[in-house]
């Protein structure tokens, strides 16, 4: 028998369980075989139609869940849309006390839930229990809230409809809870699928909605694999689609719903970077690693999965790591004691230890504790490699597992370099005691969310989501919100009026400017690259007609090579980013100023180019003289936040610009529609490569003067003329544009969609027509947001 004075000398830890026994009555209850749950009843489970649920810790059989077919599909979208009415009109109060009413049962039944989990997933019950079920009771609280407000801080605004949902495995409950407290606030119903490995915490929960009274319909789970999830996203019934998991599947989703006009949120994978420079405090640096690495088994999209360390303090680091890596302790996670639990299953093992061997095999150095992990249930463990090549396989590519790849760097600028070395960007972690050093490497990594001195840092009022191959849209906070809502009156039907400007003189100026530009010589303009005319590389002009079908000019017929240098023109012009709102602000009044100055000659451009009358050609003008002073403005208002997250810490979400973004023109309102998008994206920050108007170029090339002479710093706006069609897929499928928006036909829009899978760049596309006339919110608030995305800073305090 162990005697207490062994203990003391030993210090091993005793075993401290956590009781399944309520887990595992609820799952006796349900005779351990779930049915789905739709329209607020329960399908009975079919024996020939079951999934196994495996407990990962003990490798054994604990229920079965029902494999969701295409009927179960539709009866569960169909419940939504029914439940979609009374549900998006129900008074925001209403849908407020429901929601509470919810986050109150999740708190009540907390240890039932985290149990659950941990005997589902694997991960220990202290993150269960501690993290993952309190985050989700945070979550219904904090969009309850949405709910009560969405009237008078949201106004414009209507839900989307019915939105599928499908999360991964590695936070069941938190996922879900991230998908369907925004969803649900807003006044959209839903059809969600869990992971097939981690479904009983959906089905729990279904419960739960069930209890406090949410209407049936307005959420609806539904079980089974990625065939289910498959025919879920892909239902015509379906307004939305909010995905959570690997890039792999992302990808296809955006491939397979290409021109379904059905909005879209993806939050995909992750290679994260912890940096970690010498003047970190070590010890917090190293509590920060095994947060980043080893939490939930390393199963994490933001893990930070690549420590990139200051040379000068490596070999410390190492050192200091290995020893702790030694402490930390694998098994049983229903073990309130224990760090690290088991991987969800033995696929996911399996793909771990090869991707492990790979390393091994490129010349990496491996590193782990000397203990042995069991050997009952699918464990691994905390693992090191350093002496990694940027370049290999396990610096690139996602484990997904307790693996830690190692790196060294000398100066910021290599770190920063090192840390944007990555297809993704979910996510990066800074360590440095220099604030002013942190702040500055904050806002030159590409990520969705950095933490300084900090790791895995997460709140409902922060939004949460990735740039690059990590997916788009965002989750939390306002900026979530916005996911599952629509402005209203974005489109119009028909071509409304603009509001008439011409006095009679005007319009015969107008009519005057019409002879002269018939009668001019011939110009015929390049394409305007870098800030200067190039001349197209096909060496062929194509010819322009006016609105009775008469030659009015020619212009350059760019191809994809002009795309190509337009591209690298607007990479180029990165400064643009950085010079200040104020700056911006300036240009872009410039800009307004020389268009005004040059009113009639477009005014005449208008009509000749579209046949409207003198009157409707200055109105377009003044409206896009208008649209220039509207983006000025809020150049250096459409301010990010500081959000009220519980921590000691100030969270700066900060707006910043897309890059580059690849800009298809409608043939509507040629010069309004233009200077709109234009407007918009470069007051935010992005540098643009346009194909206008293929109907009416030449208002577009006739903006290169007024470029020219309004300070635009070269390469900030590229403009390449030609077939619409062909250079907006070249800008879609191209790698180094961060996004598309494309405003064409249905076959073009799903054309360029489904070509912008190369590098998930975000795409906006439209086949309706935009309302370009109108200077409404709703308009002018979409372009900024569709120019900029959310960053989010975490920088913790305290003395
Ligand atoms: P996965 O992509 O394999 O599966 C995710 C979900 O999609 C599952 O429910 C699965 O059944 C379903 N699915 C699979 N194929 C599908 C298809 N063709 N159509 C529709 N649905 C399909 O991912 P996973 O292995 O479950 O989760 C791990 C991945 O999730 C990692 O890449 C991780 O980085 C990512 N992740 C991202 C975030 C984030 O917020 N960015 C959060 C958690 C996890």
């Amino acid at each position: 028998m162990t005697k207490v004075a062994d203990i003391l000398t030993t210090m091993e830890y005793g075993p401290a369980p956590e009781s399944a026994k309520l887990a595992n009555q609820w799952l006796d209850a349900h005779s351990r075989a779930f049915g789905m749950y739709i329209g607020g009843q329960w399908t009975t489970p079919t024996p020939d139609r079951m999934i196994d649920v495996i407990n990962p810790s003990t490798a054994k059989r604990i229920a079965a869940i029902s494999h969701g077919t295409a009927d179960n599909v539709d009866a569960a979208v169909a419940a939504a849309r029914k439940a979609f009415k009374s549900w998006s009109q129900m008074p925001g109060h209403a849908r407020a006390k429901l929601m509470y009413g919810l986050a109150r049962k999740i708190q009540k039944h907390a240890r039932l839930l985290a149990v659950l989990e941990t005997m589902d997933n694997g991960k220990p019950i202290r993150e269960t229990r501690d993290i993952d079920i309190p985050l989700v009771a945070r979550h219904f609280y904090h969009h309850a809230g949405w709910a009560q407000v969405m009237d008078t801080e949201l106004p414009g605004y209507t839900p989307v409809g019915v939105v599928g949902q499908v999360v991964p495995w590695n936070f069941p409950l938190l996922m879900l809870a991230w998908k369907i407290a925004p969803a649900i606030a807003a006044g959209n119903t839903i059809v969600l699928k869990p992971s097939k490995w981690t479904s009983l915490s959906a089905l729990a929960f279904a419960e739960l909605c069930d209890d406090a009274g949410i209407p049936p319909g307005v959420v609806n789970i539904i079980t089974g694999d990625g065939g289910t999830g498959d025919i879920l996203l892909q239902h015509p019934g379906i307004d939305k689609i909010a995905f959570t998991g690997s890039t792999e599947v992302g990808r296809h989703i955006r491939n397979v719903t290409a021109g379904s006009g059905k909005k879209l949120s993806l939050e995909l994978g992750g290679k994260s970077p912890f940096i970690v420079f010498e003047d970190a405090d070590l010890d917090s640096a190293i509590e920060g690693i095994v947060d980043a690495i080893w939490f939930n088994q390393g199963q994490v999209c933001c893990a930070g999965s690549r420590l990139l360390v200051q040379e000068g303090i490596a070999e410390e680091l190492y050192r200091r790591l290995r020893a702790r890596m030694e402490k930390l302790r694998v098994g049983d996670p229903l073990d309130k004691a224990v760090d690290i639990g088991a991987i969800v299953a033995k696929a996911q093992l399996v793909e771990i230890e090869t991707l492990v061997r790979q390393g091994q095999a490129e010349g990496a150095i491996l590193w782990q504790p000397s203990w042995a992990c069991p050997t009952e249930g699918f464990f691994y463990p905390p693992t090191l490699f350093t002496e990694v090549a940027p370049s290999a396989t396990i610096a690139q590519v996602e484990i997904f597992g307790p693996v830690l790849v190692a790196m060294t760097f000398r100066t910021p600028a290599e770190a920063i370099a090192l840390a944007n070395n990555t297809r993704y960007g979910l996510a990066a972690s800074v360590w440095s005691e220099d604030i002013n050093l942190a702040l500055d490497i904050s806002g030159k990594i590409k990520a969705g969310v950095v933490w300084i001195n900090s790791t895995n840092v997460f709140d409902a009022a922060a939004g949460f989501g990735g740039y690059r191959e990590s997916g788009y849209g965002r989750e939390g906070g306002r900026e979530g919100m916005f996911e599952y809502l629509k402005p209203r009156g974005l489109y119009s039907e028909g071509a409304p009026a603009l509001v008439p400007a011409a006095s009679g003189a005007n319009s015969r100026a107008v009519l005057a400017g019409v002879a002269r530009l018939n009668s001019a010589i011939d110009r015929t303009p390049k394409n305007y690259i870098g800030g200067r005319q190039a001349r197209p590389d096909s060496g062929y002009s194509r010819a322009v007609r006016g609105s009775s079908g008469e030659l009015i000019g020619e212009v350059g017929d760019g191809n994809r090579k002009d795309i190509r240098n337009a591209v690298e023109a607007a990479r180029a012009a990165s400064g643009w980013a950085e010079q200040t709102a104020h700056n911006r602000a300036q240009v872009v009044y410039y800009i307004a100023e020389n268009l005004a100055a040059r009113r009639v000659d477009f005014a005449a451009r208008l009509s000749q180019s579209t046949g409207v009358d003198a009157g409707d050609a200055l109105a377009e003008v003044d409206a896009s003289i208008d649209r220039l002073f509207t983006f000025a403005a809020w150049s250096d208002k459409y301010d990010g936040a500081v959000h009220r997250t519980p921590y000691r810490a100030i969270t700066l979400a900060f707006n910043e610009p897309m890059g580059v973004i690849g800009v298809v023109c409608p043939d509507e309102r040629p010069l309004l529609s233009l200077v709109t998008l234009m407007a918009g994206a470069i007051a935010m920050g992005n540098a643009i490569v346009v194909v206008p108007s293929e109907a009416h170029p030449l208002l577009a090339t006739d903006l290169y003067q007024v470029l020219d002479t309004s300070d635009v710093p070269g390469g900030v706006v590229n403009l390449v003329t030609g077939p619409r069609a062909d250079l907006a897929n070249v800008l879609a499928a191209h790698m180094d544009i961060d996004a598309v928006w494309c405003f064409a036909t249905p076959e073009l829009v799903t054309l360029t969609e489904r070509a912008s899978i190369g590098n998930m760049k975000r795409m906006w596309t439209s086949s309706k027509r935009l309302h370009w006339e109108s200077g409404d919110a709703g308009l002018i608030q979409e372009i900024l947001r569709q120019s900029t995305q959310v960053k989010n800073v975490w920088a913790p305090y305290g003395a």
